[in-house]
């Protein structure tokens, strides 16, 4: 092979099946190599692939693969079209044997892996064509004739006066597909700014990657500089137009999208031009930021743990941070979860059939073609249910299997159980289901328009509202939407049904927070008494509350089926139908008008709250309540009323998530607390604090605010986030910057700890001692991952006097702890910690008098003494919560035990012209009173706000307006990545904080911390503030949540904002998807 000189040609050529990951090392190599003014292509592509799915897929896909996808939002495509790249294509027929002229390899350039480098020059059967606009001719079709394969692609180096860049933007920074992307090539006639050739290449604005070959004709032969730039934003706003009902939605963000990148492009080339030496203007240095290319820094986190009281015994593991018992399982995969376990001899496979229809009659099921398909056992529809079809957690108001009507896509209308998951899938989509439509409510706003309200409307009203408006110096109103939530556990839905085959038994292995409420469901279902039913759950991968009560429906469903058929059937969802069909958080839109006093003081609030609930009411009810009793978040208000209304609609009942609404409650709290402060021009730290509770203040529901650490975690939070250098820092940075700015809030959290449906306060606890001193506990509450058995074995190992090696949990089951709660409400420490505490002391009582007869004796002694004595070594312990119950009617007796307190300060990054936003740094201080584990604590805090800033920044679930989810999948819905958490990440536990009221002093933490990533939703809208200040807007404005980047660059209204056509008018159009 001759030994070529790289420059000999005019790029480095790649063979179409060389992965993304070799393109890259190869490229990276040639950067090294070869001078400056050749690698601006290379460079271009490399930034590409820096933001380009993640390493697992750039080490698979391959560049031939990614350009014949001919992805409108392709990241490579558009440097590929604006740098005119060369693609070989090779008639299949023809043979490559003869065909290649000459093979040429690159052996000059060090190191660079040859068997990528393969350049097949022109041949017979094969043809080059360059990558232009005629190269892609519709939706993921391009030139390439039927018989053709791509062979390679040719990347050229630059030129000595061309300049390229590429970018990136989607909604999330890491592994996620773009919402625009775009790659710009400028080439100047040498010595001078003159544009000699342009070429401005998007995805994401069209069917086809593109090119805007109006504006790259106009800005030929012009001089690069302000006009240029002036010319080119009014020619894209133009050009770059979208439909306003575009696949995709966010027309405004991406029409804007056009403009501000080639900003961006525009700063970047004259910089480049004059480090050149050509006469252009100086990038302004409050401009500077916006070239900068974004790089991750190394992230650092602190944890903060309290100090053991003194003279606490080595052997007491309360306090400490014992690892999660099940850690090492869990990371090495050994675990065992519900789908783990092994099949049954004669076990079949279940697939739901759902509903395609948001509101519908269903006129005609035709399930025969199902019979022909291999492996089919049987159909199960609603006239197989033996017992009861209706269910539902509270209100009996669902279908275990619809049979007239649907009320939501994703409503179970029946199954197919066949031999194996494949088959009973491929059977279930052969089921025809004719329905006759009916106007569906998708919206909140349509179902208020619609008055579509279940009942009752909940209102807690406390004080002289009149008054109160009356007393104020301003009163100002606004209104908020907060989008909803998947919960997106790494564990889908699942069960495996066995029947016993004698007396209506049955058996269920489930994923489930709810054992009780499966058995009780269940049982309904088979219409048989529940004691005919057991339910097991070892453990959960993630439950988050969405596996509260949804789990029932499929359990009903997987449970008429093993009836029917007599044999196990198991069903775990994919990811898809369980993102469809098991509902999320419920979406809130909060409107409020708020009186308050020159000096920031509140003394008047009015707020409704609408939820929606979706087609049946599940939880809804106590979820408002949650939210209304969260309405003033962490601050007195002594005159208030809050109602909360329950939309009806036709999507997916919505369901409990870690907050219980509680989190949507609080955010419009934040809403208005934050207009106050714009409306004064204060602080919003100083008004917030002036409004914080004080010991002994009461609640809108008359409860009486008591042990308050807010002022305590307030303080400690300003001191350990460094606020005020922060605020200082952060103002001059933005002094400094007209297009990045960065924003600082500081957010409390007061979490009212109990269930509010005063029953579920109870919980139970089984304890076997056995004769070798091992014990064996059970108790009520389920495990999800969040270390709930660890803390009770550590519970009982401190009672017992024994190590917690010696203490087992197996499982929790409905045969050993009957009628427990859920697994909910953050209080399963709480409940379950003080039964097990009880069954632990009652188990002592008995041992006393082995131990007193035998002091040095041990507890493997004692044990044996007693069983031998004929003592019953077996206990059940039981807590309820006392002193609760609050009724709405009065407004008084106690909602809540106590109250879990912490404070948050974050600081935020936006860039102004993408909405592109960083995570600089967060400072949580947390009260959990004595922590009974500081690292399952600690683990609490950190997950909860990771997964809050999913909520309020990141995650967005897409309806279509006919109530069809578009996102149902990780590839279009976006939960936080590790890249999102904050660059700094500090959590400390209040010290010397104690907690009387629960086990051990400690306190309830799994969903209070949530709501305290809000403060990286009012740092960024602070720092919008701060962008919309450059453009004379002041005062309050409406950010709904997640301040995702589209609303973010939005709400940063600017003059490449202006330039765009408006938004088309709503109603003349139908949007891709809808507000619900
Ligand atoms: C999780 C995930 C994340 C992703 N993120 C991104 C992203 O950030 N940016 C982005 O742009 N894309 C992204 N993609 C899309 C990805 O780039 C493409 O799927 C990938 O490049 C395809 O490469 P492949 O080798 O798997 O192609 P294949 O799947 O094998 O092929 C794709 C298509 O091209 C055809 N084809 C392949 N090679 C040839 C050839 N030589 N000649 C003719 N036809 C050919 C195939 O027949 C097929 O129709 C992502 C995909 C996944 C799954």
């Amino acid at each position: 092979m001759p030994r070529l000189s790289a420059d000999v040609f005019a790029g480095i050529v790649f063979g179409a099946g060389c992965t993304l990951s070799h393109m890259g090392a190869v490229l990276k190599q040639a950067v090294e190599v070869c001078p400056p003014h050749q690698n601006q292509v290379f460079l271009a592509v490399l930034e590409q692939l820096r933001w380009f799915a993640g390493q697992q897929i750039r080490n698979v896909a391959a560049v031939g693969g990614n350009i014949m996808t001919a992805s409108p939002i392709s990241d490579l495509n558009p440097v590929f079209m604006a740098t005119g790249c060369k693609l070989t294509l090779m008639d299949k027929g023809k043979s490559f044997s003869t065909a290649p002229s000459s093979v040429h390899f690159y052996t000059d350039v060090p190191a660079l892996d040859l068997c990528v480098c393969v350049c097949v020059c022109v041949s017979d059967g094969s043809r080059v064509v360059q990558m232009d606009d005629g190269f892609f001719t519709g939706y993921r079709r391009t030139i390439v004739r039927p018989q053709e394969i791509l062979v390679s692609i040719e990347i050229p180096y630059s030129q000595k006066t061309q300049f390229v860049s590429a970018f990136k933007q989607s909604p999330r920074r890491e592994d996620d597909i773009s919402v625009v992307t775009a790659a710009m090539s400028v080439t100047f006639t040498p010595g001078t700014n003159v544009v000699q050739d342009l070429r401005l290449s998007y995805g994401g604005m069209a069917a086809t990657t593109v090119l805007a070959k109006r504006t790259m004709n106009r800005l030929l032969g012009r001089h690069w500089e302000e006009e240029l730039l002036q010319e080119a934003c009014s020619s894209l706003a133009e050009e770059m137009t979208l439909d306003p009902s575009v696949p995709g939605g966010m027309v405004t963000y991406r029409q804007t999208l056009t403009l501000s990148l080639f900003y961006k492009f525009y700063l970047m080339v004259l910089q480049k031009l004059r480090r050149q030496g050509v006469n252009v203007d100086e990038v302004p240095s409050d401009c500077l930021s916006a070239t900068q290319i974004y790089h991750p820094q190394t992230p650092s986190s602190v944890q903060i743990y309290q100090a053991l009281p003194e003279g606490q015994s080595k052997n007491d593991v309360v306090g400490r941070p014992i690892m999660h018992l099940a850690a090492m399982k869990q990371a090495t995969g050994e675990a065992v979860y519900c789908d783990d376990l092994p099949l049954y001899e004669n076990e079949l496979y279940l697939s739901l059939i759902t509903s395609s229809k948001a509101h519908a009659n269903i006129t005609s099921i035709d399930s025969s073609a199902v019979q022909s398909f291999p492996g089919v056992v049987s159909c199960v529809f609603a006239a197989d249910v033996p017992g009861s079809n209706i269910t539902g957690v509270i209100e009996s108001d669902e279908t275990v299997l619809a049979d007239r009507q649907v009320t939501c896509v994703g409503h179970i209308i029946g199954a197919v159980v066949a031999d194996t998951q494949l088959h009973a899938q491929r059977a279930a989509k052969a089921v025809k289901i004719q329905y006759e439509e009916l106007e569906p409510i998708v919206t909140i706003q349509e179902a208020i328009a619609a008055k579509s309200f279940y009942q009752p409307t909940r209102t807690i009203q406390k004080g002289d509202l009149e008054a109160g408006f009356k007393q104020a110096d301003h009163i100002l109103e606004g209104e908020i939407h907060i989008g909803g939530q998947e919960h997106f556990y790494l564990e889908t839905n699942v069960t495996l049904a066995v029947p016993r085959g004698e007396d209506g038994e049955m058996e269920l292995f489930v994923s489930t927070q709810s054992a009780t409420k499966t058995q009780t469901l269940v049982a309904k279902a088979l219409g048989v008494p529940a004691n005919r039913v057991v339910v097991r759950v070892k453990r959960m991968g993630g439950g988050f509350g969405g596996k509260e009560s949804r789990t029932t429906v499929l359990s009903s469903v997987v449970a008429v089926a093993a009836n029917k058929l007599k044999r196990p059937v198991r069903c775990m969802l994919d990811r898809d139908e369980d993102m469809l069909i098991t509902g999320g958080r419920h979406p809130f839109y909060g409107k409020y008008k708020v009186g308050f006093l020159n000096s920031g003081k509140v003394v008047a609030l009015d707020v409704s709250y609408y939820s929606n609930v979706g087609n049946s009411m599940d939880l809804s009810l106590s979820i408002m309540d949650r939210a209304l009793f969260h309405m003033e978040n962490s601050y007195s208000v002594v005159n208030i009323r809050g109602q909360g209304f329950l939309c009806r609609t036709n999507l997916p009942s919505n369901t409990a998530f870690r907050g219980f609404g509680g989190p949507q409650g609080m955010m419009v709290a934040e809403s208005w607390m934050t207009d106050v402060a714009l409306t004064l021009g204060k602080p919003a730290e100083e008004v917030r604090r002036l409004n914080l509770y004080e010991e002994g203040e009461s609640t809108p529901y008359n409860q009486i605010v008591d042990n308050v650490t807010l002022d305590r975690c307030w303080d400690e939070c300003l001191s350990r986030s460094g606020y005020h250098r922060r605020r200082a820092a952060v103002e001059l940075y933005n002094r400094q910057n007209r297009w990045t700015k960065r924003g600082l809030a500081i957010i409390p959290t007061k979490f009212g700890i109990s269930f509010t449906a005063v029953f579920l306060n109870q919980a139970g606890a089984l304890i076997h001692i056995y004769t070798d001193g091992s014990v064996l506990l059970t108790h009520g509450g389920t495990e999800m991952g969040q270390g709930l058995h660890t803390k009770m074995v550590q519970v009982a190992s401190r009672v017992l006097g024994i190590p917690f090696s010696k203490i087992h949990i197996s499982e929790t089951s409905t045969n050993t702890v009957p009628n427990t709660s859920p697994t909910a409400a953050s209080a399963s420490s709480d409940l379950n910690g003080a039964a097990v505490k009880n069954a632990c002391e009652v188990l002592l009582k008995r041992l006393k008098p082995y131990k007193t007869k035998n002091p040095k004796g041990s507890w493997e002694e004692w044990v044996k003494a007693a069983y031998l004595d004929r003592v019953n070594l077996s206990a059940n312990g039981f807590y309820r919560t006392p002193d609760l119950g609050y009724d709405f009617k009065s407004n008084s007796g106690r909602a809540f035990h106590y109250f879990t307190y912490g404070v948050a300060c974050s600081e935020v990054e936006i860039d102004c012209l993408t909405g592109a936003h960083k995570n600089l740094s967060s400072t949580i201080v947390m009260d959990v009173g004595h922590s009974l584990n500081p690292a399952i604590d600690i683990g609490q805090v950190e997950g909860a706000f990771m997964q809050g800033l999913g909520l309020f920044t990141l995650e967005e679930l897409h309806y279509s307006p006919r109530g069809v989810l578009l996102t149902r999948g990780p590839g279009s819905y976006k939960i936080p990545a590790f890249g999102d958490i904050p660059t700094e990440m500090t959590v400390s536990l209040l010290r010397d904080a104690p907690n009387h009221k629960a086990i051990f002093a400690s306190k309830a933490v799994g969903e209070p911390p949530l709501f305290l990533a809000s403060s990286v939703f009012y740092a960024i809208k602070d720092a919008i503030m701060a962008a919309r200040a450059e453009s004379g807007m002041s005062g309050p404005f409406r950010l709904d949540s997640p301040a995702s980047a589209e609303r973010i660059r939005n709400t940063c209204s600017d003059h490449f904002t202006k330039l765009c056509p408006p938004p088309a008018e709503p109603g003349s159009f139908t949007p891709w998807s809808v507000q619900v």
